[in-house]
């Protein structure tokens, strides 16, 4: 339904994914009143299982469920796209040309992936050899080519830079791999994995379960290096050290053909936010891991997830400029945290909470076991269940948890609020 010209919310939410759904949610259960999401899509994503979609372990359908069946009661839905914020007067912009004006906003329309940002990547996708977990339309397509693949050489591509849920470009590379084992042709697939970091993940812990499983299913790995150009034609791609589209360092770049390229593109802020005023301008995020610096992402203090300069504006999720690798998990933290915290500045009392960091990455390293890797914004073990770090283990249980388990608590208790 398109928006009303000149409309005001109490609570205005851009972007109703995984943290706009779950704040506003939470907003709702702690007692704030006209709370409205504004998003432009008819269906709601779980991007978690894109990855189990293309590692042929779970149906297209399971990641996919109509908005409007799970925005949470008692919360506005304005299905439009926002074009830019104007902060200093509290104003909204949307695509179809109404206004919308706020008392508090939150911004969380995620991240951007920018498929053209390395030139023939999209032309590739759109061959039958092109395939990704990270697109919802890439992802049958992954499990339909790999699952027949039974020669020649694979890529996987894991990109440099800022990414949701880095790791997920690992994921389906193990699923396959434990699938042509079982078939009996692991042997005759030259699995390739290009990584732009030094180790698997930047964690000890957590590479050492990795690396036991790289070894065992005869993983060719490319540390430090990214995807740089591919020529779909020639079925061939450019792999150079990170820092080629810097040009700083001596790149060596590197010709690789393939059969079947699985990639995941680069990412970045979505470039509207660049002109609202509200994005960070420069500076690393500090962490040691792969997740790049926080320019062009939403501003805010990491700890209240307020914007320094506009203290009625928060920012969550992968759209935020916070310190944590940004994933699913990071928000069942930070949808708390804000939502306590803007509920305590409506009434005039100081912000009771603060983030502390905490992200997730699941890797199923085979089709029956996960590595659970739990951290936090310095990549330092942060257990669910402190003190016990076995879940850093691969193993059943967690495999349960991100197949069968989350995805119930993702769909009947974290969009509403609730977890
Ligand atoms: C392949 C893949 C696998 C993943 N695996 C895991 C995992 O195993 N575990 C985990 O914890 N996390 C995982 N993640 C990360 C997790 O999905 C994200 O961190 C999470 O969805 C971020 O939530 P978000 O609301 O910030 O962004 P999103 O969920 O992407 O939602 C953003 C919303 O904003 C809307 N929007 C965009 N622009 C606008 C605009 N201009 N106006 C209005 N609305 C707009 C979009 O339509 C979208 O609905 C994975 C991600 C991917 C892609």
């Amino acid at each position: 339904m398109p928006a009303p010209q000149s409309a005001h919310h109490n609570v205005v939410v851009i972007g109703g994914g995984n943290a706009g759904l779950s704040v506003a949610g939470r907003l709702r259960r702690y007692g704030v009143s006209d709370v409205t999401v504004i998003e432009p899509r008819e269906n709601h994503l779980y991007q978690p299982m894109f990855s189990h979609i293309a590692g042929g372990t779970a149906a297209p359908g399971m990641a996919v469920r109509r908005q409007a069946s799970v925005i949470p009661r008692g919360v506005g839905w304005i299905r439009d796209r926002v074009e830019t914020i104007a902060p200093d007067t509290n104003t909204v912009m949307l695509e179809s040309g109404a206004r919308v004006t706020n008392g508090q906003l939150v911004v969380c329309p995620g991240i951007q992936k920018n498929w053209n940002a390395v030139p023939g990547l999209a032309d590739a996708m759109a061959t039958p050899q092109g395939v990704s977990n990270y697109e919802l339309e890439y992802a049958p397509k992954a499990w339909q080519v790999l699952s027949s693949t039974r020669s020649g050489t694979v890529v996987f591509t894991q990109p440099a830079g800022p990414a949701t849920c880095a790791g997920a470009a690992q994921k389906p590379m193990y699923l396959a791999c434990d699938y042509w084992r079982e078939q009996g042709v692991l042997a005759d697939i030259r699995v390739v994995l290009v990584v732009s970091s030094p180790t698997l993940f930047g964690m000890p812990m957590i590479d050492r379960e990795l690396e036991r499983k790289v070894a065992e299913y005869g993983i060719e790995v490319q540390y430090s290096s990214e995807l740089v150009e591919v020529d779909a034609q020639a079925k061939t791609l450019v792999i150079a050290g990170v820092g080629a589209y810097s040009g700083s360092g001596g790149v060596s770049r590197r010709s690789l053909s393939y059969d079947v390229l699985h990639a995941v593109p680069p990412q970045s802020a979505p470039d509207w936010i660049a002109s609202t005023g509200l994005a960070a301008e420069a500076g690393n995020d500090g962490n040691d891991g792969n997740d790049g610096d926080a320019t062009g992402f939403v501003d805010v203090d990491p700890l209240t997830l307020r914007h320094p300069r506009y203290p009625n504006v928060w920012s969550l999720g992968d759209a935020a400029a916070t310190t944590n690798s940004k994933s699913g998990g990071a928000l069942r933290q930070q949808t708390l945290v804000l939502a306590k915290n803007l509920a305590a500045a409506l009434a005039g009392k100081p912000l009771p909470e603060r983030y502390n960091g905490y992200s997730v990455c699941p890797f199923t390293v085979s089709r029956s076991s996960v590595v659970f890797a739990e951290f936090d914004d310095r990549y330092q073990p942060k257990p669910t269940i402190p003190f016990w770090r076995g879940l850093a283990k691969e193993r059943r249980l967690t495999w349960v948890a991100d197949r069968y388990v989350l995805p119930w608590v993702y769909w009947n208790l974290i969009l509403k609020g609730r977890a």
